[in-house]
């Protein structure tokens, strides 16, 4: 269930109910191109529309915006449910394709033509750019302009046959040359393309431009507020335009709101980026776990529930901002420690041997789960333990409360251990720790009470699995420079891979996708390169929270 604070949206929406508007409910929509896959930014985008539609207990569309084939694909498509349907909301029978729509939008160019209000023009690609004037002069109309009716109809039919060549004639809006606003300017609504389209096939040669299909699959889906991003703010008069002149009441037809997008520190946010760096192998691929794509969070370990709290936290807003990429790992670190399991994995381990310990017994040590939970594991204690390296220290300064020579600490779930050896190789370099245990300072033990500062995770020599472990950076070492290629931006450390770290084999049988806590270390998460004898953990944030509210 989303929790919904109100926003600006949602108050233009109360003023149209009161005014008597849409009678019939709320209706948005969720747009995507299928060019790619979904993300952060799209997930935003997911939670107001789908959000607001159960707030107001109406409909949301999924509806591809399939209208340019180029570099459409239905790997896309399928991707982008998957991704939808993660993140927690459904459309239930409400998919939609505007290549459904390709025969009425036809429909409507040609009733804008017979209006006298959309002309067939013959200039080229560039012409049409330089006709169309900057926002200090004003633009020049097309000698193509003032074609008859007949005419516009006839040739608007032959470029839909296909007797043209890609490129050669466009259809336009009629509208206004000299509008201060560039997009009134008779803007392109239909231009002529042999692609083949990945639903349509070959059955159209000619596509409607996005500014045209657009409204009107919102009208003709019965949206009622199309809510987009600010960039189509200069857009909305030709979304207006395009429904008053084929008739649309404006009691009952869709209104564009726009809000702002998001931006996040550190954080490519854009389709194009994100297929460059997936196609350039600068990434494993659209779900590589450092990915800002929802498949690349879900794959790292994110839950759905910290996503959508992130997208309720960071509000909407009408102006453009960025936010704190720390923001978002504060989200799942919330929802993760709420709901991980706790468990013991030393990622650079150090061989610990217990002298006084006898040689082949094992015992099972009771483990909680989680703080103040009832649900326990057992962790097996050996002879031969793993500590972190960096948890022992030869040449100690005084506040460190790890282990050192002639030192104490306590090992979680277990015994009280005191450093009585190190053990070096010929070069100095130290394999192993010699200790002693105390054996009454277990939980329920005679000195189990003994105040000892330290505590560190371990894992039994013996008795654990081996895995590997992917530790990430963000991919952008700074905020991306708009100036510089964003590839020259990219940190070369964003990817650390540990082998052979040592985990408690209770992690054994769990799917891919299980997340933990590693204690002391942060929260992990079972990667799909998991096989049978090769365990593969994603690190999907750390301990330490950086998000100042
Ligand atoms: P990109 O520029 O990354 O390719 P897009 O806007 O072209 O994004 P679409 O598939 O057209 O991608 O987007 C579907 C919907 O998601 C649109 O309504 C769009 O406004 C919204 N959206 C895309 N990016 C963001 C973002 N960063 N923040 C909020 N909404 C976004
Ligand atoms: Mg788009
Ligand atoms: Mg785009």
């Amino acid at each position: 269930n989303v929790k919904l604070l109100s926003n600006f949206i949602h108050n233009i929406i109360d003023e149209d109910l009161k005014e008597g508007k849409y009678a019939e409910g709320i209706h948005t929509r969720f747009p995507p191109e299928p060019n790619g896959y979904l993300h952060i930014g799209h997930a935003k985008s997911i939670c107001i529309n789908f959000g607001t539609a159960q707030k107001y207990s109406g409909l949301c569309n999924l509806r591809f915006d399939d209208t340019n084939p180029t570099k459409e694909d239905v790997e896309y498509v399928d991707s982008i449910q998957e991704d939808v349907k993660w993140l927690g909301f459904t459309w239930q029978d409400r998919k939609f394709y505007a290549s459904d729509y390709f025969d009425q939008l036809y429909g409507f160019a040609v009733k804008l033509i017979e209006n006298g209000k959309a002309y067939v023009c013959d200039l080229t690609a560039d012409e049409i750019r330089q006709y169309r004037g900057t926002l200090t002069e004003t633009g020049k109309e097309s000698p193509y302009r003032n074609r008859t009716v007949e005419e516009n109809l006839t040739l608007f039919a032959q470029m839909k046959n296909g007797d043209f060549a890609d490129g050669t004639r466009v259809l336009r809006a009629k509208i206004d040359m000299s509008s201060p606003n560039i997009t009134m300017r008779d803007p392109v609504i239909y231009r002529i393309a042999h692609i083949h389209h990945h639903r349509t096939g070959d059955k159209w040669c000619i596509y409607p431009m996005y500014d045209f299909a657009h409204p009107l699959s919102d009208a003709i889906e019965n949206i009622t507020h199309s809510i987009c991003t600010l960039e189509f703010e200069e857009h909305r008069p030709l979304y207006n335009w395009l429904l008053e002149s084929l008739g649309f009441d404006i009691m009952t037809r869709p209104k564009q709101i726009e809000f702002a997008r998001l931006n996040i520190t550190n954080t490519v946010m854009s389709k194009r980026k994100l297929r460059q760096l997936v196609e350039g192998k600068y990434v494993s691929g659209w779900d590589d776990p450092r990915m800002p794509t929802i498949s690349g969070f879900r794959r790292r370990g994110y839950t759905p529930e910290s996503i959508r709290d992130f997208c309720e936290q960071i509000g909407v807003a009408k102006s453009n901002s960025l936010v704190d990429v720390a923001m978002l790992e504060h989200c799942v670190r919330e929802d993760l420690n709420e709901k991980a399991d706790r468990v013991m994995a030393v990622l650079k381990p150090l061989k610990v041997v217990i002298t006084n310990y006898p040689d082949d017994q094992c015992e099972y040590l009771l483990a909680d789960n989680q703080p103040n939970s009832d649900n326990h594991r057992y962790v097996p204690f050996t002879k031969e333990l793993y500590i972190e390296q960096t948890d022992f220290m030869e040449e100690a300064p005084k506040k460190f409360f790890r282990l050192k020579p002639g030192g104490e600490v306590r090992l979680k779930h277990g015994y009280i251990i005191k450093c009585t050896d190190v053990i070096k190789d010929d070069a100095g370099n130290i394999t192993e720790i010699h200790c002693t245990y105390d054996p009454d300072s277990k939980t329920g033990g005679a000195t189990a009470g003994r105040k000892i500062k330290g505590t560190l995770h371990w894992v039994s020599a013996q008795e654990c699995l081996t895995a590997q472990v992917r530790l990430y950076d963000y991919l952008l070492r700074e905020d991306e420079d708009p100036e510089k290629d964003f590839i020259a931006n990219l940190n070369p450390n964003s990817l650390i891979t540990i082998d052979d770290c040592k985990i408690e084999p209770s992690v054994a049988w769990a799917a891919v996708g299980t997340k933990y806590q590693f204690l002391r270390q942060g929260y992990f998460c079972i990667d799909k390169d998991t096989q049978k004898d090769h365990l593969v953990f994603n690190r999907i944030v750390g301990l330490r929270d950086s998000w100042a509210k």
